[in-house]
């Protein structure tokens, strides 16, 4: 296997709180292991366009507080073409770059693997992603801060919505999937969530109504996962129309989930995964996710980082169902 001088680093997808954190360990650990560091702008865009410039341990001094990431991000739709690809590959090789390094989503991770494939070049992953969709790691860098972010915001919902005695409706992000909004919906109290994992997925509204907005209670909170066809709007529009007795609002969080300082916890796990990566291409890994699972630092092959298929466990759609009586 041909030998590692110089990597490079993008981010790209969804921005997520921690990715600067992830950009600085990676930056550090490469340099400590005496590798050239090329940071790459834009994701995928600046490899075909050539927007890069080699980092020094300065260019990663203080970042580890700030949400966002100082490489910018983007989507590429260039990236999923064939010429694309080769015009990024012509561009990592007059840069020098051996190796790359991706903190991204599925999306993206998937761009890795099958630019690895095409060019025999040695890519590594990150799981940076809010989602938490990914395979093989607890967790993904970004899902704590903005757990805790839509917690804070649903807290200050519940003064409004118990003070007028309404059932809000509360719109969170997770593409396809449901982690956020049922985990946050445990951590807020919140009375339900409707996620895309649930199989009673089309009752749930039934089943809340059903099990009664408690006389006891005199607001409710529903977490729901974004959806084109069955977010927030879609499900109060159903109980004005079939519940009119309740007044009804909607909350959609929107983008404000994506920003802000990284919690303590992601910013560790960004700074291990950040190491994990450098490590990982010294042992002549290549194509793997870094991932933590069990609190240990595990190689997963990005083919299987991105099944799509991560269950959310259904002891926690237990939990809150028990809690929410
Ligand atoms: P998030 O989970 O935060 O949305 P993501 O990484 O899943 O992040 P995507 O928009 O799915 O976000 O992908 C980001 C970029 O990855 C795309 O714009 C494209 O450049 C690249 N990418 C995605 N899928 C492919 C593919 N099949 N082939 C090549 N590149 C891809």
């Amino acid at each position: 296997m041909a030998k590692i001088n110089c990597i490079g680093i993008l981010t790209s997808g969804g921005d997520a709180p921690g990715m600067n954190a992830a950009i600085r360990a990676i930056t550090r650990s490469a340099i400590a292991s005496n590798l050239k560091v090329k940071a790459i702008y834009r994701g995928y865009e600046g490899l075909i366009t050539g927007d890069i410039k080699e980092f020094t341990t300065e260019n990663v001094s203080n970042i580890i507080q700030r949400g966002g990431t100082i490489l910018k991000t983007a989507r590429c739709a260039e990236f999923q073409t064939p010429e694309g690809r080769a015009k990024a590959y012509e561009n990592m090789k007059a840069e020098g770059i051996d190796a790359l390094i991706v903190i991204g989503g599925n999306g993206s991770l998937n761009g890795a693997r099958i630019f690895a494939e095409e060019f025999d070049v040695p890519c590594i992953g990150l799981p940076g992603t809010i989602d938490n969709d990914l395979n093989g790691t607890d967790s993904t860098i970004g899902y704590d801060t903005t757990l805790n972010t839509i917690v804070e915001c649903v807290d200050k919902i519940r003064d409004t919505a118990n003070s007028h005695e309404r059932i809000f409706f509360v719109e969170v992000m997770g593409r396809d999937a449901g982690f956020l909004a049922q985990n946050s919906a445990i951590a807020s109290g919140a009375e339900a969530a409707i996620i895309p994992e649930d199989s009673t997925h089309a009752n749930q509204l039934e089943q809340f109504i059903g099990r009664g907005i408690r006389k006891s209670k005199n607001s409710s909170i529903v977490l729901v996962s974004e959806s084109p066809k069955c977010g927030a709007m879609y499900y109060a529009e159903r109980v004005r129309k079939e519940y009119p007795e309740y007044d009804v609002r909607v909350s959609i969080l929107g983008h404000l989930q994506r920003g802000g300082s990284p919690s303590a916890s992601d910013r560790i796990l960004a700074s291990r995964l950040g190491v994990g990566a450098i490590q990982a291409l010294k042992e002549g890994q290549r194509n793997v996710m870094i991932g933590i699972r069990n609190d240990e630092v595990v190689y997963v092959p990005i083919s299987n980082a991105i099944k799509s298929d991560k269950p959310v466990k259904k002891e926690l759609i237990d939990v809150l169902g028990i809690l929410s009586i």
